[in-house]
């Protein structure tokens, strides 16, 4: 079940192509075809694998035309999955793009972007932690921060969500999770942000805990102390709702622990103005940008765009009551955004965050946060 060496060379003797080649091999390779090559890829032939599978692999593969030790063991088409769904080539977050959250930003840039971007000072008594928890309330920007900083340090970014390992990868998650951390080691540097990461390292299933959950849980945290122990330029970022349900061993590795709270004010201001003005809509005066923010306490940054978007269909159904037709709408036709606009769309879109919950989260951060 090994990948063997010297791969890219040995597509039925395909000449190494190169990225972005528009090359199609001469040979259909899609398992029907099976027989006459036989190799060292999961014991079965090259012609057994996908067209893409190949590529995705031979993009792997070194200068030298082999495939790194770390994946020669690894499921090509684990491999594949990884490189097209979970690896993001582009994730296209700013710092700029993040309402508020000052403090996280700030920590995270010395913790995390600086060391990325300069492994060389950040060694000895200044080596990083290798492992970042966001916890807060859902939709209060932990993926989009995830996304700035594998953005700020020209990083690759992974994302799954820990929930996925356990539900849609049943039985195969300890495999998917190698192959993570295989393709994130031929990638660096890289950041791996594990969504909901409580499902995977929480602490209360011990009793009726499933072979499989446990198995893929101590798969995962022999991973991270793989990276963590050697020179490798990977960040685990875990995120989550329920920072109460993580053990003590997934405590240990996430080293850094920030709160990612409800937008302030000033941050619900900024996300209406800044969505708005996005499409040329923002007319609203400095008075009714306070209104809202005063009437939308609580309301998370995710809540605010849902809000906003409502909003914004305002003028729209306004235009069509009064008869105008879809088809010939002009954009002119339309009045502004108004503060009207926002109290209808206030009836519609709640805040998904309990006030209860936010005192969880208060007392979770003072005894286990990092609050500097
Ligand atoms: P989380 O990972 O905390 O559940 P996300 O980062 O996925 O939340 O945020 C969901 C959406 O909500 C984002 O795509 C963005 O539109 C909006 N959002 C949330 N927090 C912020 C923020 N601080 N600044 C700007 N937009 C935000």
């Amino acid at each position: 079940n090994s990948v063997g060496r010297g791969y890219g060379a040995r597509y039925g003797g395909f000449p190494r192509r190169g990225i972005r080649s528009n090359f199609v091999p001469p040979i259909r390779s899609n398992g029907a075809n099976t027989g006459h090559m036989t190799s060292r890829v999961s014991g079965k032939g090259d012609d057994a694998l996908e067209d893409s599978t190949k590529r995705c692999l031979e993009m792997l593969c070194g200068p030298d035309g082999e495939l790194p030790e770390k994946l020669r063991n690894l499921e090509p088409r684990l491999i594949e999955h990884v490189s097209n769904e979970i690896m993001d080539r582009d994730p296209n977050v700013r710092w700029d793009d993040i309402a508020g959250l000052e403090h996280a930003k700030k920590c995270v840039t010395e913790m995390v972007i600086w060391p990325l971007l300069r492994p060389d000072i950040f060694k000895g008594c200044r080596s990083p932690g290798r492992g970042l928890l966001l916890f807060g309330p859902p939709g209060t920007g932990k993926t989009m921060i995830g996304k700035a900083i594998a953005g700020e340090a020209k990083a690759t970014f992974f994302y799954i969500s820990a929930s996925s390992l356990t539900s849609k990868w049943i039985g195969e998650g300890e495999k998917l999770v190698r192959a993570l951390f295989g393709v994130a080691s031929c990638r660096q540097p890289a950041v791996i942000f594990v969504d909901e990461i409580d499902s995977l390292l929480s602490q209360r299933k011990s009793e009726g805990e499933h072979e499989s959950s446990r198995r893929l849980k101590t798969q995962f945290l022999i991973e991270m102390e793989g990276f963590d122990s050697g020179n490798e330029q990977i960040l685990l970022i875990g995120a989550t709702n329920r920072p109460q349900e993580l053990d003590e061993a997934a405590r240990r590795r996430l080293t850094k622990r920030l709160y990612i709270p409800l937008p302030s004010s000033e941050a619900r201001a900024w996300i209406i103005r800044n969505l708005l003005e996005k499409d040329g809509l923002f007319m609203l005066s400095k008075e009714d940008t306070d209104t809202i923010c005063k009437l939308t306490e609580g309301y998370s940054g995710s809540d605010m765009k849902n809000l906003v978007k409502d909003a914004s269909m305002g003028p729209l159904r306004e235009a069509l009551r009064q008869g105008m037709e879809i088809t010939k709408l002009r954009k002119e036709d339309m009045r502004p955004v108004t503060l009207q606009d926002f109290e209808n769309a206030l009836q519609e879109v709640r805040p998904s965050v309990s006030m209860n919950e936010l005192g969880t989260y208060e007392d979770w951060n003072k005894q286990f946060g990092s609050l500097s």
